[in-house]
């Protein structure tokens, strides 16, 4: 044994670069949750997993912290509170959730009641949205922002909600929507609370740069909101105009990117308060607020060159700045940042199911005088490895292990020596890899290596399914086994998913520096091994889907007693059984087993199938029908 402890485990997967003090490694090399932050009580995310396996629950499970939860929608309202006492703005803060990036009804829920006191409202982007948003938001004051398509029935229902006492703010976000609200007011009687989208000249950074620019899909042109004001204007309603939004676009990697679009919206504002607008009194600063996943504090796609802190100071400052020049008041300030609320609270865990090592460590038997040439090469060349030699090695090592291939090919070598070939061309690579590992600057043709060699991890999960955007848009989530932390993580190697589809896979990790290739893990030994996929509670869920038929995974959501110590789990939610997936795709239950007992009875008839097997199929059959979509352990 080395002398691995879960210190060098923290450092090795970053973990309190990437955690914001949400997650840690105790001294028995388990992750531990610190949903309250680092000095707050602790769950053993291991002991959890262990104690919802016996309540019933399977892995992959997808556990929801709702006190983290908590944190970030209150922390998100005390950045930007700190900003406006530090500044002494004179507008108040308002924020919203954004429902697409989590609508789950029990995230939505929560974010309801956590932000009740800091009247944090909601952000609607469909019909089907509106129509959560109508039943869930009874926050007094809170406000409901109104963005996207929208057809009658859309407008109808949010200006119908002012009946309620509920604050819709209808956004204009194509210019034909104005004609849309208008009419729709008119008839209902009711004044409508509007909003203008901005399409703002700057672009975003990272991956949503299309998400604003001249060519975005949503948003006024200048043009346009010079127009919009005048309708408005002509109808008696420009009083109506309460808001003016941007959506700059998500995970923006860059402060300066932020600091632009505030400019330039900010002379907007100021703009539409000079052309007469004076009911306009909320400024909405869209989403993008982004989140490092990653832990490098960069602009690179996965994480963010900027805190949360300085993003509020950035806002309030900007504003304040534009309105004080051309003396406007200061209006409330509104932020849909739906990222930065939720990603961190819920980790994926998955069990692994079965791994392919590479490299084995036992040495091939050497290479007998009556053996081939080749392989007494190859034998020699493994022996020689050393220091001076790498790149000579490697070379000739792959030409012979290529020589070996064609002789093979020709009929010179037998399937046996092509086996051993391949095991000592293997040997050769560990031994050279052995000696890359030691050194600072790698030749640029062995650090594929790593790569090359690295074993294959079978996960219990569909990446699909729980993270697609791993796959859809190669961003990273960190990535760590949840307990071992305190035993050094020998295999180097990339995660497979269940799916037959040869992208369902991990091989790019976080890193401190750049990106990792292969993951540091432990040996598996056929003892249940579990993974986490952590922060990944922005956007994958909903964005999942049933590749493979692999369905919803179970989940729950786990909050801290308030008398000290323990925890509470709440809201199980069962993943999906096989009988739903097949209905989604129009497979009927009762249809499947009644063809399958025919058939059956047609095989009894025949003599092919044995009663005691035709019984077996047929509970299997039922049963499988019933079952997790994902794998079960046979204990
Ligand atoms: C998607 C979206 C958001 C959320 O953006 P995040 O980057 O997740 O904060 C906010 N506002 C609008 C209009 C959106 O479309």
């Amino acid at each position: 044994m080395t002398d691995w402890d879960h210190q060098k485990s923290l450092e090795l997967y970053s973990v309190d670069r990437w955690s914001a003090g949400f997650f840690s490694v105790n001294e028995c090399g388990h992750v531990v949750v610190q949903p309250r932050g680092e000095r707050g009580p602790t769950i053993d995310l291991l002991g959890l997993v262990k104690d919802l396996e016996q309540r019933g629950l399977r892995t992959p499970l997808l556990v929801r912290f709702s006190d983290i939860l908590a944190s970030c929608v209150e922390g998100l309202s005390d950045v930007f509170r700190c900003a406006i006492d530090e500044y002494e703005y004179q507008g108040c803060y308002r924020g919203v959730y954004p429902i697409k990036v989590n609508q789950q009804r029990h995230v939505v829920e929560e974010i309801v009641q956590f932000g009740g006191q800091a009247g944090v409202g909601l952000e609607v982007g469909s019909r089907p949205e509106l129509l959560i948003a109508l039943a869930i938001l009874e926050t007094p004051g809170a406000l409901m922002v109104c963005n996207g398509f929208k057809d009658r029935a859309y407008v109808e229902t949010a200006l119908l909600a002012q009946r309620l006492g509920r604050t819709p703010l209808i956004v204009v976000d194509r210019i034909n929507d104005l004609e849309l609200i208008i009419k729709t007011s008119r008839e209902l009687g009711i004044r409508p609370h509007v909003g203008l989208r901005a399409r703002l000249s700057t672009q975003g950074t990272g991956r949503w740069v299309e998400s604003s620019g001249r060519q975005a899909k949503f948003g006024l042109s200048p043009a346009e909101i010079v127009q919009a004001v005048e309708r408005l204007r002509g109808e008696d309603m420009l009083g109506c105009l309460e808001l003016l939004h941007f959506h700059i676009g998500s995970q923006i990697t860059a402060i300066r990117a932020h600091k632009e679009a505030l400019r330039e919206i900010s002379r907007i504002y100021v703009g539409l308060y000079t052309l007469g607008a004076h009911g306009l009194k909320l400024l909405d600063v869209g989403g993008g607020l982004g989140v490092d996943y990653d832990g490098s504090k960069t602009d690179f796609h996965s994480s963010a060159n900027y805190s949360a802190q300085e993003y509020a100071n950035d806002v309030v400052s900007a504003i304040q700045v534009a309105c004080d020049e051309a003396d406007v008041p200061h209006p409330d300030i509104v932020s849909e940042s739906g990222r930065a609320m939720v990603a961190h609270h819920s980790v994926l865990i998955f069990d692994v199911i079965g791994a392919d090592q590479m490299l084995t460590g036992c040495r091939p038997s050497p290479a007998a005088d009556d053996e081939h040439r080749v392989l007494q090469d190859l034998a020699e060349v493994r022996t020689g490895v050393d220091g001076e030699n790498l790149q000579e090695a490697y070379h000739d090592a792959v030409q012979l292990r290529d020589e070996a291939t064609s002789l093979f090919a020709l009929g010179y070598l037998d399937l046996p020596g092509r086996a051993k070939a391949d095991h000592l061309f293997l040997h050769c690579c560990e031994e050279i890899l052995r000696i890359v590992r030691t050194l600072d600057v790698v030749p640029e043709d062995l650090a594929r290596l790593e790569r090359d060699l690295a074993d294959t991890y079978f996960g219990n999960f569909s990446l699909f399914q729980s993270a697609p955007d791993h796959w859809a848009i190669k961003q990273l989530f960190p990535v760590m086994p949840i307990h071992r932390l305190d035993e050094e993580p020998t295999r180097r190697a990339i995660l497979a998913d269940l799916t037959c589809d040869s992208d369902g896979r991990m091989d790019r990790f976080i890193d401190r520096d750049d990106i990792k290739q292969v993951l540091e893990l432990h040996s598996y030994d056929n003892r249940p091994y579990y993974l986490g996929v952590f922060l990944v509670g922005a956007y994958q869920e909903i964005l999942g889907d049933l590749h493979n038929l692999f369905g919803d995974t179970d989940a729950v959501h786990v909050r801290l007693d308030d008398e000290g110590g323990g925890y509470q789990v709440e809201h199980v939610v069962e993943g999906d059984e096989v009988s739903e997936v097949l209905s989604y795709v129009q497979y009927d239950r009762g249809t499947l087993v009644e063809r399958v007992r025919r058939t059956i009875e047609r095989a009894l008839r025949r003599g092919d199938i044995s009663l005691e097997e035709s019984a077996l199929l047929r509970k299997r059959y039922e049963q499988g029908l019933h079952e997790y979509t994902y794998l079960s352990r046979d204990d």
